[in-house]
């Protein structure tokens, strides 16, 4: 692993410097008395009634919260996918909200990987072009590029596959995919909208193990929105939506470590989902 595409090691140290002690150098998000209103027609729709977040690099922040309470809409102002209404949103120090859009995708190509529940890969794309795609955008030279784009899928376990599209691919490992794909700039932030809605309870501790180890191993800071309070439970914090507000933000007091729960799970059996072997 190169330092330059995937620095891990200074980066623990970088936080007790005494710069990074200044207050607000290490917070990734802040966002202040947002509000987000959308319109249709004459009816006003509130999705986000004042939200205030700090988060930490190196934090890990599972949101929870009924369907329509706002997660998706925080998470798309997060990844600079949408603007708040009204208050203020921080992203490394950078008040996002006055840059116009098409500035906007570029910072959000560089410091926000996004994980879907619909894994959302190019289907006519083979794994490793889906993961170039980002450094594509971002102007990085095919051979380097190759390189990190194999760097990336080694590091979700599919170094094999890179050559698979995504229907010879189960669930689990086009989400891999995904996940390689969200990190190949090596980004400031990963967000991740219910990324095990759509996968097994085994596939989704794989996946979870994932986010784990990009947080706890490189520091990545890691946000998820998921229904089940199971998932919540591997991240560091979780925060509970209601009504476009915060109602509870807490720490894990006994996270769960994915590794270990994989070792208690019974192995993948036969009927494992995995599609591809035969079709190669
Ligand atoms: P969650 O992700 O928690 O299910 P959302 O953030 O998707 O919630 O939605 C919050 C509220 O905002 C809901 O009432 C939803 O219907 C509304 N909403 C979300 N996106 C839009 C949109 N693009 N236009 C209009 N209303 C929206
Ligand atoms: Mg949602």
């Amino acid at each position: 692993m190169s330092d330059t595409s995937f620095p891990q090691t200074a980066q623990r140290q970088v936080i007790a410097s005494p710069l990074a002690l200044r207050a607000g150098a290490d917070e990734v998000i802040r966002l202040d008395q947002v509000h987000k209103t959308y319109h249709m027609g004459d009816v006003e729709v509130h999705a986000l009634r004042g939200v205030s977040l700090i988060v930490d690099r190196g934090d890990s922040v599972a949101i929870m919260g009924p369907s329509g309470s706002g997660k998706s809409t925080m998470m798309n102002i997060i990844g600079c996918l949408d603007h708040p209404t009204r208050g203020k949103y921080l992203l490394n120090g950078l008040d996002v909200s006055g840059i116009p859009t098409n500035e906007l995708a570029d910072i959000r190509n560089l410091h926000v990987g996004f994980v879907f529940q619909s894994f959302n890969l190019l289907s006519r794309t083979s794994a490793i072009e889906n993961v170039e795609l980002p450094m594509i955008y971002a102007g990085v030279p095919s051979a380097e590029r190759l390189r990190r784009a194999r760097e990336a899928l080694a590091i979700v376990g599919l170094a094999d596959r890179e050559n698979n599209y995504p229907n010879q691919l189960s669930g689990g490992q086009q989400q891999r995919v995904a996940i390689a794909r969200a990190l190949v700039n090596n980004p400031s932030l990963i967000l991740a909208d219910e990324p095990t809605g759509a996968l097994d309870s085994r596939t989704s501790v794989e996946v979870m193990e994932i986010f784990q180890r990009l947080n706890l191993e490189r520091n990545m800071t890691i946000v998820i929105v998921t229904h089940e309070s199971d998932i919540a439970q591997f991240a560091g914090r979780i925060i509970q939506f209601r009504d476009g507000r915060i109602r509870r933000d807490f720490r894990v007091t006994r996270q769960r470590i994915a590794r270990e729960v994989l070792e208690q799970l019974p192995p993948p059996g036969d009927d494992e989902e995995d599609v591809g072997e035969e079709e190669l």
